[in-house]
């Protein structure tokens, strides 16, 4: 019978697509490493519509043939319809760049999930479901700082059991259990957000362009959005998204806000006309927030546990997957070395921040009201490739975002009319 043994190089906690990214390349670069999540996999996730950039991380982690093997529906582009229902030409990535990794997918993400977790155990991870971990553990060094030790951790119901190591790594999502703990969450205030969503079956479907897009609609007052997310079987995921108090304080059920918020929505209440609701809404609260220290001795933050970015442009399980990417290079080297401390694995994180923060800022943009991206890229048609370069999700190529020098002084200049 297998169990958890009491020590390991490196436990990842959290087996989301950052958890299972980081425990797959420090297993296979020989180390002894445990994955443990606290659900049963496979488990339901929110955020299904994926970046292009993807694909370099599914290369990395051996999984790529297995996707273009799998029943995701293929997403092709991006589209927007702004409140009064007019349609944005699509954003079609092959058009911008004809090559492969320039498609990619809208996924199941508890298949989707299900997957990156048995690819971490068959490159030689320990890999446990049902396992919750009830504490991250700290020891005092000797120059009287704090470096992380292990974990208590308990599977399935059974007695807790404190298992040590080298490196311990917080991959826990939204739970973000080591950085909670240590007080280091920053929430942006201007970005507290809830979603509402379910899925349906036999809507509007468009696979002109060789597959299905990724549609975000406004609502009439721009008080909320809609995300259009085609799937496999004909089925596709909807969800309104605002603020939270908007959405959640002094309404109806999240039925009846959704149904309230759709009839501000024409295109959509059209598209969805004579399809089938599938299964029940879901309601989630969710806040951006970035984290203070990111790193320390011995442990490490990566996926949403290290940061959340509004879900507006679909950037989450990209940058879950790329920070586990990094994250796990510089585990690997400070095992390598014997130097597991704070400047070794948090190596990677000041460029991280740095680049993502240009999604950031299209993400303030498109909730500043005014950003009409079809009428911006009229006025701006220089910016277009930059701009689907960066839906694509290319921000880690150096980039500075010159769109930004441009589309942040149209903005004010909108606001100061409106
Ligand atoms: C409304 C909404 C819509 C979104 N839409 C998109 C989208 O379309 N595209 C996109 O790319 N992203 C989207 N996202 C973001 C995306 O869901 C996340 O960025 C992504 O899942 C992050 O991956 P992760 O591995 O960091 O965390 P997660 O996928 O959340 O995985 C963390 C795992 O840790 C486990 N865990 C938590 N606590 C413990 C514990 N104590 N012990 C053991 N295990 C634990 C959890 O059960 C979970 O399985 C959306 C998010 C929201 C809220």
């Amino acid at each position: 019978m297998r169990n958890i043994d009491s020590q390991y190089d490196c436990v990842v906690m959290g087996a989301g697509p950052a958890g299972s990214t980081v425990a797959t390349l420090v297993a296979e670069a020989g180390f002894s490493t445990l994955l443990v999540e606290r659900e049963s996999m496979p488990r339901p996730h929110v955020g299904e519509s994926l970046m292009p950039e993807t694909y370099w991380q599914f290369e990395r982690l051996g999984v790529l043939d297995k996707l273009k093997a799998s029943v995701f529906a293929k997403k092709v582009g991006v589209q927007f319809v702004n409140n009064t229902g007019k349609e944005s030409a699509p954003f079609l990535f092959r058009t911008h760049d004809d090559r492969e990794s320039s498609e990619t997918w809208h996924v199941d993400r508890a298949q989707f999930d299900k997957m990156l977790f048995d690819n971490a155990a068959t490159k030689g991870a320990s890999c446990w479901d049902k396992t919750r971990v009830l504490e991250a553990k700290f020891t005092t060094t000797d120059a009287g700082g704090s470096r992380a030790k292990g974990v208590l951790l308990q599977h399935a119901g059974n007695p807790a059991q404190e298992v040590s190591a080298r490196v311990v790594v917080d991959a826990t999502g939204q739970q973000a259990l080591v950085a909670n703990r240590l007080g280091l969450r920053r929430e942006n205030p201007s970005l507290r957000k809830a979603a509402i969503w379910r899925h349906y079956r036999g809507a509007h479907r468009d696979e002109s362009g060789g597959g299905v897009k990724t549609v975000i609609m406004h609502t009439a007052e721009k008080q909320s959005w809609f995300w259009y997310i085609p799937q496999a079987d004909d089925t596709v995921s909807v969800g309104v998204v605002g603020d939270r108090d908007y959405l959640l304080k002094d309404r109806g059920t999240p039925d009846d806000t959704f149904d309230e918020e759709l009839g501000k929505c024409p295109t959509l209440s059209c598209w969805l006309h004579n399809s089938e609701a599938v299964g029940d809404f879901k309601v989630a609260k969710e806040f951006s927030y970035t984290t203070d220290k990111s790193a320390g001795d011995g442990w490490v933050l990566v996926g949403d546990a290290w940061g959340f970015i509004d879900p507006v442009y679909s950037s989450g399980v990209y940058f879950a997957l790329k920070s586990g990417v990094l994250a796990a290079d510089c585990i690997i080297d400070g095992l390598n070395n014997n130097d597991v401390s704070a400047d070794t694995l948090g190596r990677w994180i000041p460029d991280f921040t740095r680049q993502t923060s240009l999604i950031r800022k299209l993400v303030h943009a498109f909730y500043s009201g005014e950003f009409r991206v079809g009428k911006f890229i009229q006025e701006y048609p220089q910016h277009q490739s930059e701009l689907v370069d960066l839906l694509i999700g290319r921000v880690f190529d150096g980039r500075e975002g010159k769109i930004f020098d441009d589309l942040e002084p149209w903005l004010e200049a909108k606001l100061s009319k409106a």
